[in-house]
């Protein structure tokens, strides 16, 4: 953890950026609920899940550390009365179906749930994500539900050892967002990088890293989810 929090701090210090700017998520996907207790005792409130079933009986068993919880994992709409209701987050909204029903399932009683609309900066690679050039309608859409705050915009690029790419599929996120800006929707999040790329998304402009493997260690068929 302070591993990662040192990476953050310097990627920042490397592009002129504060480090407040810069929030870390901590991704828990399939280690047990003992793990987050452990990472939250040392200071760290934001979590990450990507399987539904996993994540909420993470939520519940984690009920009274209040900790933050952000869904990023593929959501089919069969699965979003319970994320809508349990996560304060979702990060991985690519379609106005899915964000119809977040919208209609979360408990009124409940604050906004938060929403980021995930992009697809690899093309024909990878299958998650609304096309860039859908962005822009399926913002105005998602920003008119009720019972939901779009927060801004995420991005899972292929994972690549050229990080001048890398760059290049980060900075098609933040131009979408200053497009959207310019067009009156004002966002606050940036959700790219991961362990093997947060200093390439810093740069770019994150304001969220996704960070599993460089805090718990690398998942293994060996472990217990
Ligand atoms: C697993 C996952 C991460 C974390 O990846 P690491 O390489 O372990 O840091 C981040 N975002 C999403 C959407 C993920 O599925």
């Amino acid at each position: 953890m302070q591993g990662v929090r040192a990476r953050i701090a310097a990627a920042c210090a490397a592009c002129g950026r504060g480090q407040s700017e810069v929030a870390l998520l901590a991704v828990s996907k399939t280690w047990p609920a003992a793990c987050v207790a452990d990472a939250a005792g040392a200071g760290q409130r934001a979590f990450g899940e990507n399987y539904v079933q996993e994540g909420v009986a993470k939520v519940q068993a984690l009920g009274a550390l209040s900790l933050a919880w952000h869904f990023i994992g593929p959501l089919q709409s069969n699965k979003t009365r319970l994320v809508a209701n349990h996560f304060d987050w979702v990060h991985s909204v690519d379609r106005l179906r899915i964000a119809e029903r977040l919208a209609s399932q979360r408990d009124p009683h409940l604050p906004p749930l938060n929403i980021c609309l995930q992009v697809n900066v690899s093309g024909e690679a990878s299958k998650s994500g609304a096309a860039p050039e859908e962005i822009p309608s399926l913002a105005r859409q998602v920003a008119g539900l009720p019972q939901i705050t779009l927060r801004g915009l995420m991005a899972i690029p292929e994972p690549s050892p050229d990080r001048t790419l890398l760059a290049a599929r980060f900075a098609v996120v933040r131009h979408l967002r200053e497009a959207l800006e310019a067009d009156g929707i004002a966002l606050d999040t940036l959700s790219m990088g991961m362990s093997d790329d947060l200093e390439v998304a810093i740069a770019e402009g994150a304001t969220i890293v996704r960070v599993g493997t460089a805090i718990f260690g690398a998942r293994g068929a060996s472990q217990s989810p």
